[in-house]
């Protein structure tokens, strides 16, 4: 079958690779039919070292079942169903806590031990905790929404979430990607009475207002702080979700909390030590947050997405086939492409 894999950053290729199969009784084999590019798979394409092998890419997926393992009770075979980023038991003390990014015996899509879902087909660890059926058809055209569960939205809502977004709250979003622009629509579908967003690429930011966004900043730094507290009551927000991971980011994003704020991080951290570490202490500033248990929030969302309350969708600027799938990095790490929808 035809996969994408990474081999050094910028080297992106389709390559021929042995066919996605069951190993594990309680595995099941999915036919991709929707995939995309996250803003997480530009971090390796910037700065990956030369591995022997390389990396299969590609952890948001949408297909159809096409064989289950001997110890799956529920997923069907021809049922469209969705893959949150991560595997799960669904079964374990985090699962039954709503924590399936730290299932005692999950993991994560994208690595050379379970493969990626910008590929033809991929084999489902978990399939019972992991797969979340979709009432549709796999040629739904909702699928664009459908398929930021696997990601995108469930990880804007979770920062969201921990940032404590409700009735009455000034929210502010610091990244105007896929992921801040979920974050919108997740803080607006919250109740938020204000959500002002740092970005400066116009067409983002637009889509963030069409979001619900009521403010945009495009300053960084210390004059992008300046700008928040002045529209925050000279305060700062009650709850400001990192949607980027850089340094600068995140300090800004504790920065423009108000005291006893919350920061809800879940761009991912590019580097060790966490900035703001004063700023964060003399605020009282709560600072959570972590890879997005998505799975917990599809029940959630979903609902909202099929009679079309929101429309996160919209976030898919450009569709390509899978030997379009190199482009499509180029595409969106030069800012020409918000984020690709990948059809295999
Ligand atoms: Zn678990």
């Amino acid at each position: 079958m035809k996969a994408t894999v990474m081999h050094s950053a910028g080297d992106v290729r389709i390559e021929d690779v042995p066919d996605a199969r069951l190993v594990e009784p309680t595995d099941a084999l999915i036919r991709v039919t929707r995939a995309c590019i996250c803003g997480s798979d530009l971090w390796p394409y910037k700065n990956m070292e030369p591995t022997e092998g390389g990396r299969p890419m590609g952890h948001e997926a949408i297909g159809v079942v096409e064989e289950v393992g001997a110890e799956v009770r529920t997923v069907k075979v021809g049922e469209v169903v969705v893959m949150p980023f991560a595997f799960s038991d669904g079964t374990c003390l985090f699962c039954e806590d709503g924590l399936q990014t730290e299932c005692v015996h999950g993991g994560f899509f994208g690595s050379p031990e379970v493969g990626g879902a910008q590929a033809e087909a991929l084999r489902i660890p978990q399939a019972d905790g992991t797969l979340y059926p979709l009432p549709v058809e796999a040629d739904d055209a909702l699928m664009p929404g459908l398929l930021t569960l696997s990601d995108v939205l469930g990880t804007g809502h979770h920062a969201a979430v921990i940032a404590g977004v409700g009735p009455g709250k000034k929210v502010a979003v610091v990244g105007d990607g896929a992921v801040g622009l979920c974050g919108v629509i997740a803080a607006k579908r919250l109740g938020a009475e204000q959500i002002v967003i740092l970005g400066r690429h116009e067409d983002r930011t637009d889509l963030a207002r069409e979001f619900g966004a009521t403010d945009v900043v495009a300053e960084r730094g210390e004059e992008g702080v300046e700008r928040v507290r002045a529209l925050t009551d000279g305060f700062g927000a009650h709850s400001v979700l990192e949607c980027v991971g850089l340094d600068q980011s995140t300090r800004t994003a504790i920065e423009i909390a108000r005291p006893g704020g919350a920061v809800g991080r879940v761009g991912v951290p590019q580097s060790e030590p966490m900035p703001g570490g004063q700023a964060s202490f003399y605020d009282n500033v709560t600072v959570g947050g972590g890879p997005a248990p998505v799975r917990a929030y599809i029940e959630e969302l979903l609902p909202d997405i099929l009679d079309g309350t929101i429309e996160p969708g919209r976030v898919f600027d450009r569709t390509v086939d899978l030997e379009g799938v190199p482009d499509g990095y180029r595409a969106m790490d030069e800012r020409e492409a918000l984020k690709v929808m990948v059809e295999p």
